[in-house]
């Protein structure tokens, strides 16, 4: 079989396990067993796979099908220009999510105005936003932290690995081991519904519940993540989160209430609510 025909044949398969995109799915797990990069697939319509390689990929297509992101076959994902390992201990980093690293880097102080900025990325999971902040802006001093001893390991090696440099990463839920003050703080909580998540996790996505769910309404941590945030940021600083496309007026609600000013919500490519940000005392820079 040709690398043409297992295409078709592998995004035939995959079809509605893989919504939008099961030629490039197929394409990526083709890459895999053939040991090339994805346009090198594409360049190589007409040659043979090897019946090894057919193996591993029928195998991949199968993955897939049962749910499997693959994200997690490859080993690794893209986000924001860098290539993030990735594995069943974290979530598998979002395209959304770039929006929250481009509010964060627009938040930061401008380089060289104050002493060294500090920035706590929580919640970090594969660490993709606190690693993305410090690829961006070396001068500043990034930490993170996760409730999964599981999950640091793995932010802790990519920051390593992206970096050439280790970050601070430490074990606790919402802010409780973050080390203040702050300039900035980041968060990309779980905050999908418990309903909703349920329904994922039986479709066959092997992504830690702890990293989806937030409760009845998705909202269960943002209240806690306002107030513990307001403690430990500086008078100026900010606080930035990514929030589910309905959460908008609900998690700005609850910033004010929690005592932030200039409170913003930033809508992602799609045109949906996706970034909610806040100043402490509305300080204006
Ligand atoms: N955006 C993710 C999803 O829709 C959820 C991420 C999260 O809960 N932080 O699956």
């Amino acid at each position: 079989m040709n690398v043409r025909a297992a295409l078709a044949e592998g995004s035939g398969a995959l079809g509605g396990s893989s919504p939008g995109s099961p030629f490039l799915d197929a394409a990526l797990l083709l890459g895999l067993a053939l040991g090339l990069e994805r346009d090198r697939v594409l360049a190589a319509m007409p040659d043979e796979v090897p019946p090894a390689a057919l193996r591993s990929y029928r195998a991949y297509i199968g993955r897939r099908c049962s749910g499997e992101p693959v994200a997690y076959i490859l080993g690794y994902k893209e986000f924001y220009g860098r290539r993030y390992s990735v594995d069943p201990r974290v979530l598998v980093p979002r395209p959304d999510t770039e929006l929250l690293v481009e509010t964060a880097l627009r938040l930061l102080p401008r380089p060289g105005t104050s002493r060294e900025p500090r920035c706590h990325d929580a919640f970090t999971g594969s660490g993709c936003v606190g690693v993305s902040i410090a690829a961006e802006r070396p001068d500043v001093e990034v930490s993170l932290s996760d409730a999964s001893a599981d999950a640091l390991e793995l932010a802790s090696a990519n920051a390593r690995a992206l970096l050439g440099r280790a970050l601070d990463a430490r074990e606790g839920d919402v802010l409780s081991a973050a080390v203040g003050p702050f300039d900035l703080i980041v968060a990309n909580p779980p905050y999908v519904t418990k309903a909703l998540t349920d329904e994922l996790l039986l479709g066959g996505d092997a992504e830690p519940r702890m990293a989806l769910d937030g409760g009845e309404l998705g909202l269960d941590l943002y209240p806690d993540i306002a107030a513990q945030a307001y403690a430990l940021l500086s008078e100026g600083g900010a606080l930035a989160v990514e929030i589910g496309e309905e959460q908008g007026e609900a998690v700005a609600a609850i910033f004010r209430g929690a005592g932030f000013g200039d409170v913003t919500v930033h809508t992602d490519l799609a045109g949906s609510d996706r970034v909610v940000a806040g100043v402490k005392h509305a300080v204006r820079r």
